[in-house]
């Protein structure tokens, strides 16, 4: 279910009802401190263990889960904390003798997954839950869940059958747009001053950016336009993150500049736009970013600035893991898209079923319907290689700025191959065609460590050996001009 389409009720509204506890498992304390914000507004009687929670505190829960006439309801905590804390999980097990246990609830489960986006070691240990409490109901809740990902759950959970529910990802009133982003920066923050100056004149909204320099650095310089704008990211001090956080939300800053360390537990219902101003990492990083606009079910735009270069700043950041290039080049994919519904993009990937009519013209695509060209690009991609081949003999690797020079017939005139055509279309197509080739496996991404960095590198992918046969034919399209 998408966040914010109401998965906490699924315990909380039960908790409330029922006599015994709830057990919530959740990975993040500041989403947690929201939750029991919000119960607490309520009366309810609801808290929250974790290794900060002071002694006071943890006594008085660890009593409460004993005392049949405590009328706690729900105790939140860290799978961290149940993996470290024997004394909690004794008392957890005389609670479920005296029947006080009602249910499990596991938010984030996907973390369990290691398929998932946002795996987390110590989720491994809730796989002993069903074995301690084998009469307790457990409840898995998250927004991101292929079927992969849920088998696996199951796997490391030890259900052994269980309902599924399932709610429908699309969004109808978030409309779908991606921009080239320019590569002077100067153009780029000419882009998004005029988005924020006019088409979202006095609305809210969020920028997403990748690294913490990146968030410092945008928040400065779209002030210096003028902007009203805030910085957010997980260095700094929590009291000036949530001095950011409520300026934002009483609009005196009109959208916050932040790394994905901001969003969880964000509750403000009328953020108008999100902007990435570099791409996320993954189709579901983007789904879950962008979802936090229009919560309240008016209109709101979201909008990917995107360029070739900022996925090879994100690719040193995810190789290692599991999946994390894939990841990376599936959102490649979706940006590099010239003609598909943005909304079929997002539903096949959810593998959700999807009409046409279903998105009602609120992606740029559908808006816009542009006439596409289908053109082979075995050739081009040949001519990559050849110039690869060339570096090669002078033991030259080509980063992917060197490759694209070299095509173009820039740089260093060592690596450009003279038989190769300068192609007459733009650099930009040039760098689709890379992506493209990138994406299917033509071409990969090679990591090499440095001092300070990793550094990426391009080479011939696995698909190599076909480009070398006479009928072989990669179909590249796009939109006409
Ligand atoms: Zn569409």
């Amino acid at each position: 279910m998408p966040t914010g389409g109401g998965k906490s009720l699924c315990y909380q509204l039960p908790a409330i009802i029922g006599k015994g506890i709830t057990i919530v498992v959740s990975p993040l304390i500041a989403l947690m401190e929201d939750q029991l914000h919000g119960l607490h507004a309520k009366k309810i009687n609801a808290m929250m263990l974790s290794a900060k929670a002071g002694k006071e505190n943890t006594n008085k829960i660890m009593t409460a889960l004993i005392d049949s006439k405590s009328n706690l309801k729900l105790i939140y905590v860290t799978p961290e904390y149940m993996s470290k804390s024997n004394r909690f999980m004794s008392k957890l097990q005389k609670a479920y003798e005296m029947e006080r246990l009602d249910r499990f609830a596991i938010d984030e489960v996907h973390c369990c997954s290691q398929w998932g986006h946002d795996f987390r070691p110590d989720y491994k240990f809730l796989g002993i839950l069903k074995s301690m409490f084998p009469t307790v109901p457990l409840l898995g809740l998250t927004a991101t869940a292929p079927a992969k990902i849920i088998i696996d759950v199951q796997k490391m959970l030890e259900i052994k059958g269980c309902l599924i529910l399932r709610s429908s990802f699309n969004r109808p009133n978030l409309f779908y747009e991606v921009r080239r982003k320019p590569t002077e920066k100067d153009a780029c923050l000419g882009m998004i001053e005029n988005l924020l100056k006019n088409r979202f004149e006095g609305k809210s909204g969020i920028i997403y950016t990748t690294t913490i320099k990146d968030a410092e650095q945008l928040t400065t310089d779209l002030r210096a336009r003028g902007l009203k704008v805030g910085c957010y990211h997980a260095i700094l001090e929590p009291e000036f993150r949530t001095k950011v956080y409520s300026k934002w939300i009483n609009g005196e800053y009109q959208a916050v500049v932040a790394t994905i360390a901001f969003g969880l537990g964000i509750d403000k219902p009328d953020v108008r736009f999100v902007i990435h101003h570099c791409l996320s990492k993954s189709m579901e990083s983007f789904y879950q970013e962008s979802g936090r606009a229009g919560r309240d079910g008016k209109r709101s735009h979201c909008i990917v600035f995107f360029k070739l270069s900022d996925v090879f700043k994100l690719s040193p950041m995810v190789f290692q893991d599991k999946v994390g290039l894939e990841n990376l080049y599936k959102m490649l994919a979706y940006c590099l898209n010239q003609s598909s519904c943005r909304r079929s993009l997002i539903a096949t990937h959810f593998e959700e079923k999807w009409t046409e009519k279903d998105c009602d013209e609120m992606c740029d695509h559908c808006k816009k319907p542009r006439e596409k060209q289908v053109i082979d690009v075995c050739t081009y991609c040949s001519y990559l290689y050849q110039i690869m081949m060339n570096a090669a003999q002078s033991e030259t690797r080509l980063t992917p700025l060197k490759l694209i020079d070299s095509w173009f017939n820039k740089g260093p005139v060592a690596l450009r191959v003279s038989s190769i055509p300068t192609p007459k279309f733009s650099r930009e197509f040039g760098e689709a065609i890379i992506g493209h080739l990138l994406m299917l496996g033509y071409l990969q991404e090679d990591f090499h460590f440095s001092a300070y960095s990793t550094i990426t590198y391009i080479k011939r992918g696995p698909k190599a050996a076909l480009v070398l046969g006479k009928e072989h034919k990669i179909p590249f399209e796009y939109e006409k001009c």
